[in-house]
């Protein structure tokens, strides 16, 4: 797959090196809010998250959060319309 980056750089995306790439969303399931990596913020706390608690997504797309039963954080993603 191939995704942009903040910077605005395309690159493609293997998941053979998934574990040396950051992913795109990362869901909290003590919350169950998921996290937009690349937009985080201070407020996000994701730090705070513990490991088993970290949840990652096939696809790596909000939708798939959703699916999942995740709600988007107001501070990196907002509401969606
Ligand atoms: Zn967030």
């Amino acid at each position: 797959m191939i995704w942009r980056t903040s910077d605005g750089k395309t690159r493609t995306f293997s998941w053979r090196l998934a574990s040396s790439t950051m992913p795109g969303y990362m869901g909290d399931k003590s919350g169950m809010t998921v996290h937009h990596l690349a937009m985080k913020k201070y407020e996000c706390k994701i730090y705070h998250v513990k490991k088993k608690n970290q949840s990652y997504f096939i696809p790596d797309t909000l939708d798939c959060a959703k699916k999942e039963g995740f709600s988007p954080c107001s501070h990196c993603i907002g509401k969606s319309p």
